[in-house]
């Protein structure tokens, strides 16, 4: 079982990722978390390099291929090994990320994110992914220190980005939990239990 956890800048879902873990391993499942970018030794650097791209005018083409290869190295040293062994994987970013900062935020063409990614994923998909939806602003606001490079994006990028989320999201009713991220926190996480559990083993 694979879950992963979309959206913008502070929506929280580092949090509701930790809590639906959590909750995971109170009923005894093997729950392993991880991020993007950087969950790997090569994702480290990566990472390093994508949150560096304004002091090297790192190219969005480059960009995209980066994310890209810190996924697929996500994939092959820490998904697929825990889903071989029974895991269930909650990951805070995936495929959907790409497609919205890349595509609708870069501007690049989301059909060649798309494309870029089914390869360098081997067509993994996540079981549900759940989207913490915010307005740009607010979201910005709750990150206490201006921490990475794209905070120093605009307010249309961000825009663009959350646009891009939702119509992803929309596309697709089955795979995607949507929730409004300016709720209480307890609330957020029941209901995404609640989601959880229609994907679990007995
Ligand atoms: O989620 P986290 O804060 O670790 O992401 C690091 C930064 O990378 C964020 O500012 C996020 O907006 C950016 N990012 C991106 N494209 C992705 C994934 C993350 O621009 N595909
Ligand atoms: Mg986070």
């Amino acid at each position: 079982v694979f879950v992963a956890f979309e959206g913008g800048e502070g929506a929280g879902k580092t949090t509701q990722a930790r809590l639906a873990a959590i909750w995971l391993r109170d009923h005894g499942y093997d729950v392993v978390t991880t991020q993007e970018p950087g969950a790997t030794k090569i994702g480290m650097r990566l990472r390093a390099m994508l949150l560096d791209r304004d002091t090297t005018g790192l190219s969005d083409r480059a960009e995209t291929l980066l994310y890209a290869a810190d996924r697929a190295d996500h994939i092959a040293n820490v998904i697929k090994p825990a889903m071989e062994r029974g895991a269930i994987v909650v990951s805070d970013r995936y495929v959907d990320s790409s497609l919205a900062y890349q595509g609708f935020g870069r501007q690049q063409r989301v059909e060649d994110i798309a494309r870029v990614n089914a390869w360098a994923t081997g067509g993994l998909v996540p079981d549900l992914t759940v989207l913490l939806e915010i307005p740009p602003r607010t979201g910005l606001d709750r990150l206490s220190a201006p921490a990475d490079r794209i905070e120093s994006e605009s307010d249309d990028f961000h825009e663009r980005v959350r646009t891009g989320f939702r119509a992803l999201a929309e596309a697709d009713p089955d795979r995607y939990l949507i929730l409004d991220a300016s709720r209480p926190q307890g609330e957020l996480s029941r209901e995404i239990q609640y989601r959880i559990r229609e994907i679990l083993p007995d």
